[in-house]
């Protein structure tokens, strides 16, 4: 199975709709959502069956039983974290706080803590075909790296067959970025004409030689800051990355996301610069030279 990942240095950049036109242009068997925190790759590539859902487990989270606890708040001074929190005599544990180290229960002099599993998330997978894995992170819950390998890990299983898999990762430079970026075939970065874009293109783009992964740039609506494309692109060029091509600021884009589909759907500017993405990216793959 090829691994085609979809980024970009953070959220709105277009990266959802150029992942999506990728997942329509190939016929993908295969596809997950890796933006854990804020997936939206189901509103636009919409699933005709109700998928498997499985809860996520975390960090365990400390729980004082109150009728045990005397207390003495050993606990809450032991709490590198100042996760443990005295109301009034009685000691609870703000949970988004913990991160399950269990300290607490080690100093506890009457055993009144306890860890427990938590539920962090909750990872969705459409049998298909196709197949798509997805998942949604509980609100202030780490081990978002952690769900994103799990979310592909998912995905490889549930499609062993499948000849290409495309990927839409998490934004940023984090953990779970690191966690979508490993072990792919192709990262296609997105990125828009912009100072800050360029910015976190260059801090992609050393994340993914880190990695050792190859990788590709798609300028995002292009004519928003000409110049700043070209900056962009001749950036790529001194660096030896591919460029898989510049999309058009397009009105139909936003029309066909508030309608619930793929821009690949409509006949329009976007959609032709998308398949000549889509051509380039394909190119690379085959070539496994990018
Ligand atoms: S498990 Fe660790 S982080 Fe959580 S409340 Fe106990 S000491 Fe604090
Ligand atoms: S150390 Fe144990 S007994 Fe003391 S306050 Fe904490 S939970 Fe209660």
């Amino acid at each position: 199975m090829k691994k085609l990942l979809v980024i970009s240095g953070k959220g709105g950049t277009g990266k959802t709709t150029v992942a999506a036109a990728m997942i329509r242009f190939a016929q993908a068997a295969a596809f997950a959502d890796c933006d854990v925190d804020a997936p939206n790759l189901h509103l636009v590539v919409p699933m005709a069956a109700e998928p498997e859902q499985i809860p996520f487990f975390g960090s365990s989270k400390a729980h004082i039983d109150a009728d045990t606890c005397d207390g003495c708040g050993r606990c809450a001074s032991a709490c590198r974290f100042d996760a443990i929190i005295a109301v009034e005599g009685r000691y609870g544990v703000n949970v988004y706080a913990c991160e399950g180290c269990g300290v607490c229960a080690y100093v506890c002099p009457r055993k009144a803590v306890t860890l427990r599993p938590d539920v962090a998330g909750v990872r969705a997978l459409y049998a298909g075909p196709p197949v798509f894995s997805t998942a949604t992170l509980r609100m202030g819950r780490g081990n978002s790296g952690k769900l994103v390998t799990a979310v592909k890990g998912a995905m490889e299983k549930a499609a062993p067959e499948a000849e290409l898999a495309v990927i839409d990762g998490s934004p940023g430079i984090g953990c779970p970025v690191i966690a979508s970026v490993s072990g792919v075939d192709l990262a296609l970065v997105v990125t828009e004409p912009t100072a800050s874009g360029f910015s976190d293109l260059k801090r992609l783009l050393r994340t993914a030689e880190v990695l050792g992964v190859r990788v590709a740039v798609c300028v995002n609506r292009f004519d928003m800051h000409p110049q700043t494309g070209l900056l962009i692109e001749r950036y790529c060029n001194e660096q030896g990355v591919p460029l898989a091509g510049r999309v058009p600021s397009d009105p139909h884009v936003p029309e066909a996301i508030n309608a619930g589909f793929s821009i690949a759907e409509v006949d329009c500017p976007a959609r032709a610069a998308l398949l000549r993405v889509f051509d380039n990216v394909m190119g690379l793959l085959k070539e496994g030279t990018a």
